[in-house]
């Protein structure tokens, strides 16, 4: 297989990258432009869970008696708060982030407990109760996965993904009737089909797994969702020729790609403030924006630093590349925490150009802005840093 395509070591398509690339080109364009990212609570709790998974997977239990029971929930506790510390840390350091929020760690907690009733579940050992597995029995379940955490990679080198666990899928006579490929998820289950860019990824991994092989068992993707302890499996053709289209799309350029605003894409997008074609469609009516949490550019036309309030004239897109005009309307705001922070920062530094503010709560014709916004330049990105480029391994 790997003669069929020139080995090329620099950019490489993962499964988020090629999900980003689909809802919006130049919201994948922007994701590698070394812009400063933004840490969420949902991927830092998903991070701590599927790192604790991994270091119970590969726990060296020999020091320790084979029948002891009781101590899988104890030592999971202790990995799950030493993972939530390094999460934490990487979390407060990075340049745009919340407020971090130390209680969901039982939330974590309760996914990494679901997790490992689901890997119990697949070793078929007569008792399922975590504080009842002893020793001998994790050990049981450690030889089941093939793999934790695994990096896969193409033959040609331009597609990888990391899984989170390879199970070794045995019969009652403990011989091997499959292989199962489980992408662990820390977030809401599927009330029906699996969401198709998660069917795509559980595929994608599938199909990785069995490129470079020219034997395996019967391989089967999941989707393992820790809050509820259910299954999904991926269902549907090979997507690695689909994956390699998708690679030659997102080849490394200068020149922004494609953008295609929706109301899921943008809400979710984290490049915001150097996307300039979100806001035209704002602008336009194309894009809702009418949510209690709002994203809007604006001026500072008055603020009051000591009692964090002021006045703001909401901007006009003119055009896709980041042309704002004055508009008459005007809105009151008030801010405080670590939002008051970045924008005093910026009265400080002398900036009087438009802003961009994320995540702004509407009451009655007032913004609020807390911990949970931000205020940043308005900088539309026209054309690439060339950084990625240079630094792409
Ligand atoms: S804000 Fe919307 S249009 Fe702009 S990059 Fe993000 S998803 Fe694409």
């Amino acid at each position: 297989m790997r003669s069929m395509h020139e080995k090329s070591p620099g950019h490489q398509l993962s499964p988020s990258s090629w999900n980003r690339y689909e809802q919006c080109p130049r919201k994948y364009w922007l994701s590698r432009q070394k812009l400063p990212k933004k840490a969420s609570m949902p991927a830092s709790l998903g991070n701590a869970v599927h790192n604790s998974l991994e270091d119970i997977c590969n726990l060296d239990l020999n020091d320790r008696a084979q029948d002891e029971s009781g101590w899988l929930p104890v030592t999971s506790k202790e990995i799950l708060d030493r993972q939530w510390s390094i999460e934490k840390e990487a979390f407060l350091s990075s340049p745009r982030h919340p407020s971090w929020k130390d209680e969901l760690i039982s939330k974590a907690y309760q996914g990494l407990l679901g997790a490992l009733k689901m890997l119990v579940g697949k070793s078929d050992l007569p008792n399922r109760e975590l504080s009842d597995i002893t020793v001998w029995q994790w050990k049981h379940v450690q030889s089941r996965v093939l793999a934790s955490e695994g990096t896969l990679e193409s033959d040609c080198g331009r597609l990888m993904g990391r899984l989170d666990l390879l199970i070794d899928d045995v019969d009652d006579k403990g011989r091997t009737k499959g292989w199962i490929v489980a992408d662990l998820k820390t977030g809401r289950p599927p009330t029906g089909d699996l969401d198709p860019k998660v069917n795509r990824q559980l595929l994608f991994y599938r199909d990785l797994l069995k490129m470079g092989r020219s034997e395996h068992p019967d391989i089967r993707a999941e989707g393992w969702y820790s809050s509820d302890q259910t299954t999904h499996e991926a269902t549907g053709p090979n997507v690695i020729d689909d994956a390699l289209v998708a690679w030659e799309a997102t080849k490394p350029s200068q020149i922004p790609l494609e953008g295609r605003p929706g109301d899921f894409a943008c809400r979710f997008c984290d490049w915001k403030a150097w996307c300039p074609i979100w806001w035209k469609a704002t602008t336009d009516g194309t894009l809702n924006n009418n949510g209690t949490f709002r994203d809007e550019v604006v001026r500072i036309i008055s603020y009051d630093e000591t009692g964090g309030a002021g006045l703001l004239e909401r901007s006009v897109a003119v055009d896709e590349i980041g042309t704002l005009a004055p508009s008459s309307e005007r809105l009151g705001f008030i801010v405080r925490d670590r939002a008051k922070l970045q924008l005093d920062s910026l009265i400080e530094e002398g900036y009087d150009g438009a802003v961009f503010i994320g995540g702004a709560r509407m009451t009655t014709k007032v913004l609020n802005l807390g911990d949970w916004s931000e205020i940043l330049k308005w900088r539309p990105l026209l054309e690439g840093t060339g950084i990625n480029q240079r630094n792409s391994t």
